[in-house]
């Protein structure tokens, strides 16, 4: 009887050690309310945009950012960024 208590223990930690570690990989965007800026610039550069040229998603932190017109466009490619602008000359 007592084993099956120390397994069920063993199981509990493993699954809790097992979600903290998929949460390291992976920050849901509504995590708890209590964020460092830190960790909230972080999930801001996880952040997925759209790329208007291919309309591929990119996360903010590979993406080409630039600011055209006083609007901020991520780009996939530096080449995504030169075709947006020769399509929308300022
Ligand atoms: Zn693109």
């Amino acid at each position: 009887m007592y084993r099956l208590i120390l397994v069920v223990l063993l199981l509990t930690v493993l699954y809790f050690l097992l979600r903290q570690m998929f949460r390291g990989f992976k920050t849901p965007i509504q995590a708890g309310r209590k964020k460092s800026a830190a960790q909230a610039q972080d999930e801001e550069q996880d952040q997925m945009i759209e790329d208007p040229v291919c309309h591929i998603f990119v996360p903010k932190r590979i993406a080409v950012v630039e600011t055209i017109e006083g609007r901020e466009y991520c780009f996939c490619s530096q080449e995504c960024s030169v075709k947006f602008r020769s399509e929308h000359p300022i």
